[in-house]
């Protein structure tokens, strides 16, 4: 029997996010334990509303949503990606106002709470800017061995960050607080990569997107719709595409099963000083800095068994 996953997943819902969150909601091997509240496609409080939705359209009102940080350890918040998510970061898709409410802890709280209750036992999925992770990583130094793994989207080490940013190779979650990535990259904690690298290449394409609209149930078909945004802005920024990149998911997804990417195991650091490139994650691939070992960084995914995965949990309710 496939051992359950249990895990909190930290968010700027954000369609991705959205999908993230019916992954782990729906994949029969994970237990989603919290989501906690973050700043990035969205400001903070427009995410909690988000996950809070998107959590009772998939029936599961019942997972405990704590709000956390809404900015940077080091600069306000910069208002978000609205050209990607839409105005409301949720493809401006109008959903019923959520019947449940926040927890009233903070987010790093939540996950300080957590780890020292599971010791061992929950693995942390940061899928948005890491400030929440940080937070509790400055308050409580001794949650960093507490967590079975914590899996991150973030990082981009050989290929291009992504349109829009000032650094050009940046990835988004990373570049809205680097301070933050590098007090979890420093913490001692078991991180796993998985970054632009891989992510970028997972495309969820319009043709999925139909057959889910035909075949999906209700929560299903209205991801679909509020991921027709997120198709179109890709679209625009990336004209030929024919899809959107499933960042968030995919990390959900390695998550549960490590044995979906190759991973290399390497330093890494993150740029805070450059003028170009602050933001940019370095991985030390010298075989020398062994000793430095600090990630798993996975550098190539299994796209075909991932996708398939994800149509199956999209199309069989
Ligand atoms: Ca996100």
């Amino acid at each position: 029997m496939t051992e359950m996953c249990r895990m909190i997943l930290d968010v700027d819902t954000g369609i991705d996010d959205a999908l993230a969150l019916f992954y782990a909601v729906r994949h029969p091997a994970i237990s989603l334990e919290a989501a906690t509240t973050t700043y990035g496609n969205i400001d903070t409080d427009t995410a909690t509303t988000n996950t809070l939705k998107i959590l009772e359209l998939l029936g599961a009102a019942n997972v405990p949503v704590s709000k956390g940080v809404d900015r940077a350890f080091i600069k306000p918040f910069h208002g978000g990606a609205k050209h990607v998510h839409g105005n409301n970061g949720i493809g401006d898709v109008d959903l019923p106002a959520p019947r449940a409410g926040v927890t009233g802890e903070h987010a790093s709280d939540t996950i300080i709470r957590l780890a020292k209750e599971h010791p061992g036992e929950l693995t942390l999925c940061p899928v948005g800017p890491i400030t929440n992770v940080a937070l509790a990583l400055a308050k409580a130094p001794e949650i960093a061995r507490l967590f079975r793994k914590v899996v991150i989207m973030g990082s981009a080490i050989a290929v291009p960050g992504v349109h829009g940013l000032p650094s050009p190779n940046a990835d988004p979650n990373w570049f809205n607080d680097p301070e933050a990535a590098h007090i979890v990259l420093t913490s001692g904690a078991d991180i796993t990569l998985v970054g632009l690298d891989v992510t970028m290449p997972t495309l969820l394409t319009t043709a999925m997107m139909d057959k889910v609209t035909q075949t999906g149930d209700h929560a299903a078909r209205t991801l679909m719709q509020i991921t027709r945004f997120y198709v179109d802005a890709y679209e625009t920024m990336y004209p030929g595409i024919g899809g959107c990149g499933l960042h968030d998911p995919l990390a959900v997804a390695i998550a549960q099963d490590p044995s979906l990417a190759t991973m290399e195991r390497h330093h890494v650091a993150i740029e805070l000083h450059g003028e170009l490139t602050r933001g940019n994650t370095v991985a030390d691939r010298r075989s020398t800095a062994r000793h430095l070992h600090n990630a798993d960084v996975c550098v190539d995914a299994d796209r075909p068994r991932f996708l398939s995965e994800f149509m199956r949990l999209l199309t069989e309710s």
